[in-house]
């Protein structure tokens, strides 16, 4: 796991229900490379550096993302080399996970849910979920488009999960006893408290997907939280 990012927002943006809805609470951007015999797959971009640098200049609209503070130490490509990247999946088409897809080699497919691609490219769904089409633009790139739960790799060993609510096409990736469960949960007691964002596609959707991802736990397999500062540490993750 890498950190491509951070962001600071209002603790009850990030978690419903909270004591001090207004205290500032900073959150890491992780992403994630997958390594196999054979492939090196990217799991999520992380910020881009320009949108940091300054958000309406790069997204060529004001106000874009004063709300969430973003700041970078390292972007992913300061951090891994794209040039060697066999496969890019996106859980989903927010900023903080689309961003940098721009600096991933045109020569790397892009595989991410039809469901979440679709609505990236509908503009009431792109609204809703406060996406921006420039992060995901270009035609040069190979798509990969799947429908709900899939074999990446056709050996079983790193399948993704349509877990939609956060938004409308989101995926988790298992990989072994892992799971990335990205914005599910924000926090790693959302799986329990289904304390989520004030923002979201669809929240009973997203309680269904984090029934889905407490059961894998339950059940013996580590899960990760998409943003939880508690948890997420660069380095090496194992299950
Ligand atoms: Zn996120």
């Amino acid at each position: 796991m890498f950190i491509a990012g951070w962001m600071t927002a209002a603790a009850g943006l990030w978690r419903q229900g909270e004591e001090d809805p207004e205290r500032p609470v900073r959150v890491p951007v992780p992403v994630y490379l997958i390594e196999t015999d054979t492939q090196r797959i990217l799991i999520d971009t992380g910020l881009h550096p320009a949108a940091v640098a300054d958000a309406d200049a790069h997204y060529g609209q004001p106000n874009t993302l004063a709300l969430f503070a973003p700041e970078q130490e390292q972007s992913v490509a300061d951090q891994i080399d794209l040039a060697t990247v066999t496969k890019v999946v996106l859980t989903h088409l927010h900023f903080d996970h689309a961003g940098a897809l721009s600096l991933v080699p045109m020569s790397v497919p892009l595989v991410i849910q039809r469901s979440e691609w679709n609505a990236g490219h509908d503009d009431a769904a792109v609204r809703r979920n406060f996406l921006f089409p420039d992060d995901y633009a270009g035609s040069e790139r190979e798509i990969v488009l799947v429908d709900g739960d899939h074999d990446l790799l056709g050996d079983g060993s790193i399948e993704l999960l349509l877990t939609p609510g956060h938004t409308p096409g989101h995926q988790s990736v298992r990989a072994g006893d892992l799971v990335i469960g990205a914005d599910v949960v924000h926090f790693a007691s959302g799986l329990d408290d289904h304390r989520f964002p004030a923002f979201g596609d669809d929240l009973a959707a997203q309680g269904r997907s984090a029934d889905r991802l407490r059961e894998l736990r339950d059940g013996g397999l580590t899960v990760r939280p998409g943003h939880d500062p508690d948890v997420l540490r660069a380095g090496p993750v194992t299950a």
